[in-house]
């Protein structure tokens, strides 16, 4: 019998150092710029910095929380670049959840103009005159895994209806990115369970891929297990330091699968919930999963036997097994398929950009 050739492709050139204390080693010896989501750090992390930093702090822009909007976004490169413009290679280092993170790699491209912002991230398209900063993410959630993909979400709400961009330049990946667990540890629980939820979500999205190989399928299916064990006990036992640990770790090795596979059809459905019903972004991607699992098992009999394998007791399938713990996480999931506008929104999402990276749409990958 022939050799089967098996043809995997990586790409992730972000340099991680993970672990407690990870901020306090960072080396601020070059001339850098601050994004930090005001309500992520506590005064003695901000002390660290600005004292660290020094002379080599060029600027400092917080973000105060809510969308990641293309305004916001300008706002910051308004208030940042001309520091960076005054010494060429300043690094732009961000902490924050994923909208500052996803702000900042906006920001690290800087144009010629300001007035530029809008329609670069509009076309997802540099023009030809820019500078492109270095970049560091320190996440201060564990959940949307941005600091080791290459593209940001930004949404424009200048558009009626707002829509949902994705800025995604080819070398949009951070030069490095540091998680450090304790950086979570004031996140308040209801985030931290939706920021989970999102992992969970990247996990799962990298398994019902068109896109997943072996690497992302090993990342994944970790991811999406520690996620499970973990979250209940996090909730459970309030202040406890293990399950932090232990879910910034997942949130990594899913946003790695993720940086490979991108998301899917889930993730495709939660962006009308956050816009309109102002649902945070893990709960609005847990609400599709038990139905995207079900759907994902119809559509390919090896991603069944990989979902079989992400909750240990396999006495119950795997989709009423995940319903049930989203329900004891006060997550109620929904189901497009038992009525006619449900299953054409379905279809519609099935064709959409992300929803085409499910293994069970139709139409090609994108
Ligand atoms: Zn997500």
């Amino acid at each position: 019998m022939a050799a089967q050739t098996l043809h995997l492709g990586w790409y992730n050139p972000v340099r991680i150092r993970w672990g407690s204390g990870v901020l306090r080693t960072l080396p601020l010896q070059q001339a850098s710029v601050v994004v930090a989501d005001r309500a992520a750090l506590s005064q003695s992390d901000v002390s660290f910095l600005r004292d660290t930093l020094g002379a080599h702090g060029a600027g400092w822009a917080w973000y105060e929380g809510g969308l990641a909007t293309v305004e916001k976004a300008r706002q910051l490169c308004q208030a940042l670049w001309p520091a960076m413009q005054r010494q060429p290679g300043t690094t732009v280092i961000a902490l924050g959840g994923g909208s500052t993170l996803d702000l900042a790699k906006a920001v690290r491209y800087r144009l010629a103009d300001v007035a530029l912002c809008a329609r670069t991230w509009r076309n997802n398209q540099l023009p030809e005159v820019y500078e492109r900063h270095p970049l560091w993410l320190l996440p201060t959630t564990a959940g949307t895994g941005s600091e080791v993909t290459r593209w940001a979400t930004l949404w424009d709400t200048d558009a009626q209806p707002a829509v949902k961009l994705s800025w995604s330049p080819l070398d949009g990946f951070a030069e490095c990115a540091m998680v450090d667990p304790d950086l979570t540890l004031s996140c308040p629980l209801p985030q931290s369970r939706d920021c989970a939820l999102d992992t969970l979500a990247h996990a799962l999205e990298s398994l019902w891929n068109k896109k997943s190989n072996p690497m992302t399928e090993a990342l994944g299916l970790e991811a999406a297990r520690i996620v499970i064990a973990q979250l209940p006990l996090l909730l459970q036992m309030q202040d406890a330091h293990a399950p932090r640990i232990a879910l910034a770790r997942a949130s990594v090795l899913a946003g790695l699968a993720m940086s490979q596979t991108q998301t899917a059809l889930a993730h495709a459905l939660s962006y009308d919930l956050t816009l309109h019903e102002n649902m945070p972004h893990g709960h609005a991607c847990a609400v599709w999963l038990p139905m995207v699992w079900e759907l994902a098992q119809e559509a390919s009999s090896a991603c069944a036997a990989l979902l079989g394998r992400v909750f240990q007791d396999t006495s119950a399938p795997g989709a009423r097994q995940l319903h049930q713990w989203l329900i004891g996480l006060g997550v109620s999931p929904r189901d497009l398929r038992t009525t006619l506008d449900g299953r054409e929104r379905l279809s519609l999402e099935l064709g959409s950009a992300r929803g085409r990276n499910f293994i069970g749409s139709p139409t090609t990958a994108g």
